[in-house]
């Protein structure tokens, strides 16, 4: 291994590119490592990149697109100093100091190289579950969404029926939200009682544009691709019976999986496998020298707008700890 790097920052969503501006600024010139892009995890850019249109994120008064923000984000890091690197990390060494961190470039071959780094900011994300249909790949950006409120207000859900599925807090407060747009939600569940909080649950029932299809899955996705989604096939799965509800849209809203898996062995992870940060408002994680930010970190906001306020905390962090270090 060459020489050893100050701050290696893992993942490019907005926190790892809002950590980087920050350290870049305090003349950390950080590497980062951005992913390969062999698929969504592991995305240059992270989930963003699945979006159209960003509408909540402030100082965009008509919005931006999710891929160009990631962009000009990078590029305002780049021009404090940060460096990139488009490669995926397979395995880390948080056991002792300097940590080893490997990454590897599978879609241009790229072997796997290990790094020296002083200090290390984990902001790998988050992947939205999906059912796993072929139609639903099919259909994605296209009517199928994991994210009410980043999708929910465009045009053509406006008026028109969409479908949730789900049954915990994520589907009741999506389809809460989208009541807003739709002119109905149906809240497809495979069982008859929802996993969501009594009050939360309460409010979604008792709202009347919220229709719930009890006991019931979706088989498949269906329109074209002109129109994208249409309608969906859901299958009751007491009966047997099958239906098809008629809807401009899909929201998955079946859960999270933290991009932690490769750091099981040298951090310490909630039983979801979300980095746990032992410190409220802080970005410290179980070991010294190595701090998280953004969805990684984050099972309950899971906005830009969040992970890139804890990408500036763990930047704050990160230089305050190097600089006890004597590393400046
Ligand atoms: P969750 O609580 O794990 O619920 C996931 C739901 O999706 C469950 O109803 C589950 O069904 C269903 N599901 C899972 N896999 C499925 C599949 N393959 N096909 C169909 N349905 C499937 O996840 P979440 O709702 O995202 O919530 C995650 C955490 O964040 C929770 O702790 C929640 O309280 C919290 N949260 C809080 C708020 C809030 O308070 N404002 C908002 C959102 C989330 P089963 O019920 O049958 O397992």
């Amino acid at each position: 291994m060459a020489d050893i790097e100050k701050l290696v920052i893992i993942g490019s969503g907005p926190a790892g590119w809002t950590a980087a501006i920050y350290a870049a600024r305090a003349s950390l010139k950080p590497l980062v490592l951005a992913g390969d892009g062999v698929n969504r995890e592991r995305m240059p850019g992270g989930q963003l990149m699945f979006t159209t249109e960003v509408e909540n994120f402030p100082g965009f008064v008509h919005g931006i697109d999710g891929q160009k923000m990631m962009g000009v984000m990078q590029q305002q890091a780049e021009r404090f100093g940060t460096r990139v690197l488009q490669n995926y990390v397979t395995r880390v060494d948080f056991k002792t100091r300097p940590f080893k961190v490997w990454h590897l470039n599978d879609l241009s071959g790229v072997a796997e190289t290990g790094v020296a780094t002083h200090a290390v900011i984990v902001a790998t994300g988050a992947s939205a579950n999906y059912i796993g249909l072929e139609s639903e790949k099919k259909f994605e950006n296209n009517g199928v969404s994991a994210c009410a409120v980043c999708d929910g207000a465009l045009p053509r859900f406006r008026n028109n029926p969409v479908v949730v599925v789900g049954g915990g807090d994520s589907a009741v407060e999506e389809g809460t939200y989208l009541t807003k747009f739709a002119s109905i939600v149906y809240l497809v569940h495979r069982r008859d009682t929802l996993r969501a909080s009594k009050i939360m649950a309460q409010r979604a029932l008792s709202n009347s544009k919220i229709k719930p299809v009890w006991n019931s899955v979706v088989e498949e996705v269906l329109g074209t691709e002109e129109a994208g989604v249409t309608a969906v096939r859901v299958k009751n799965i007491k009966t047997n019976a099958t239906s098809v509800i008629e809807c401009r849209g899909m929201f998955a809203a079946i859960g999270h999986t933290p991009n932690t898996a490769f750091l099981k062995d040298h951090l310490v992870l909630d039983v979801k496998g979300y980095v746990t940060l032992p410190h409220p408002f802080r970005s410290l994680t179980s070991v010294e020298g190595v701090f998280a930010a953004g969805d990684c970190a984050d099972p309950f906001y899971r906005q830009a707008i969040t992970a890139a306020g804890m990408g500036c905390r763990a930047a704050i962090d990160a230089e305050r700890w190097l600089a006890q270090q004597g590393i400046h």
